[in-house]
């Protein structure tokens, strides 16, 4: 159950200076820390209500979830149509006094913009922003197609009142985009090194093996769990899941905990819990996998082992967006400005691409992403520039094609 509270209102600040360094210092001194707007979406949607953009900023609910504040943003009216995506939310600071410059104040040193979502993702956003804006005022606003923008402020968080709904929403209105570009930051460590073509899923099981407490000194009459929870462990770790497939790397199951909870040194315990996540390739689907989870466990098991497998709802499917000539032009623009030919790659966490692969077209590319989550988080302002006419390059060549 969800709706759509209200849209917030727009108002258009005059601003001086489209630089990308201007503009993320603008976003990154917007706290917007999870679930907080903090002004963010407030000041991109009044740039590009300013620049000739029709500006949205559903707001969206649902119970037991903070209440999300989201934008949707296009110029244009005709196809092809390029959506721009992102959010403007952050994960917390930590500790402020850790940082060296504040985590709100968007300080420049040593050709370096420090802040809170300098890399993930404000300085992402403000390329894209930076990039649209030249190629919007270059052409007069007159040009073939759309550009649009779907920036949401729950990405980092649970990410029910955000781009899922966001989409849903743009859908009910009958926007259809052509091709999105995801904002993330995707370089591991050289601007240019990564595009992210896909991305794996995301699969998390609960495990727990059924014993019968008793005294340590009476095993007959009790039933230690460990040793058949050690079993079904060792049964999903002994053999690989598979092989990897074409743009994917193999699965991987890892055990996050191990619990028996137990503070007695002479009690067997009665039960025995481990969880476990897995990142799964274009194999495999979250249905696909927790059988053949459930099956390697039973045959461990036997009649000796008993268990219980909660495998807990996936929303995070494996995907790929198959190359195409939109991958090639991004690509292009990469190599014309970075001189590196970027890996198309599907590794690293998921992404709100996963919900935009069901709308269209989604490839990411962003900035690099070595500081993301961390004290003294910060960009290249170099990088920034160099971002933001890889940005105009795809405009140009999009909309020329
Ligand atoms: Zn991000």
């Amino acid at each position: 159950m969800s709706h759509l509270d209200e849209t917030m209102p727009v108002s258009s600040p005059v601003i001086a200076d489209r630089s990308p360094l201007a503009l993320a210092q603008a976003l990154i001194r917007c706290p917007s820390v999870t679930p907080e707007e903090g002004g963010a979406l407030q000041w991109l949607g009044g740039v590009l209500e300013a620049a000739g953009f029709t500006v949205e900023r559903p707001r969206f609910s649902e119970p037991g979830t903070p209440d999300i504040d989201n934008l949707y943003a296009r110029i244009g009216t005709g196809s092809p149509y390029l959506l721009f995506a992102g959010h403007t939310d952050v994960v917390p600071p930590g500790s402020v006094e850790a940082w060296r410059h504040g985590p709100f104040h968007g300080a420049v040193s040593d050709g370096m913009l420090y802040g809170r979502g300098a890399v993930d993702m404000k300085g992402g956003i403000a390329c894209m922003l930076s990039a649209a804006l030249a190629f919007v005022a270059e052409r007069g606003g007159a040009f073939n197609g759309s550009i649009g923008f779907l920036v949401t402020g729950d990405e980092e968080g649970p990410a029910v009142n955000g781009t899922v709904k966001l989409l849903a929403w743009a859908k009910a209105r009958g926007e259809r985009f052509d091709h999105c570009l995801l904002g993330e930051p995707t370089n591991p460590s050289r601007l240019g090194e990564m595009i992210k073509i896909g991305r794996r899923g995301s699969l998390t099981g609960k495990l727990v093996v059924h014993g019968r407490q008793g005294h340590v000194a009476y095993p007959h009459k009790a039933e230690n769990p460990i040793p058949g929870l050690l079993r079904l462990a060792s049964a999903l770790l002994d053999e690989p899941l598979d092989g990897g497939s074409a743009h994917f790397d193999a699965s991987i199951l890892e055990f996050t905990t191990i619990d028996v909870g137990n503070p007695a040194t002479n009690v067997i315990p009665a039960d025995a819990r481990a969880t476990f996540n897995i990142r799964f390739n274009d194999g495999w689907t979250a249905q696909t996998l927790g059988a053949e989870i459930r099956r390697r466990l039973e045959a461990a098991a036997g009649n000796a082992v008993r268990f219980t497998l909660d495998l807990q709802p996936s929303n995070s499917p494996a995907f790929l967006t198959a190359p195409d000539a939109f991958t090639h032009l991004v690509a292009e623009a990469i190599e014309a400005e970075t001189g590196l030919r970027p890996t198309l790659s599907t590794t690293g966490g998921t992404s709100d691409a996963r919900f935009i692969k069901d709308a269209c077209p989604v490839i990411e590319f962003g900035l690099v992403g070595e500081t993301m989550h961390q004290t003294d988080e910060c960009v290249a302002v170099a990088d920034l520039d160099r971002l933001t006419a890889i940005y105009q390059r795809l405009l140009t060549a999009y909309f020329n094609r």
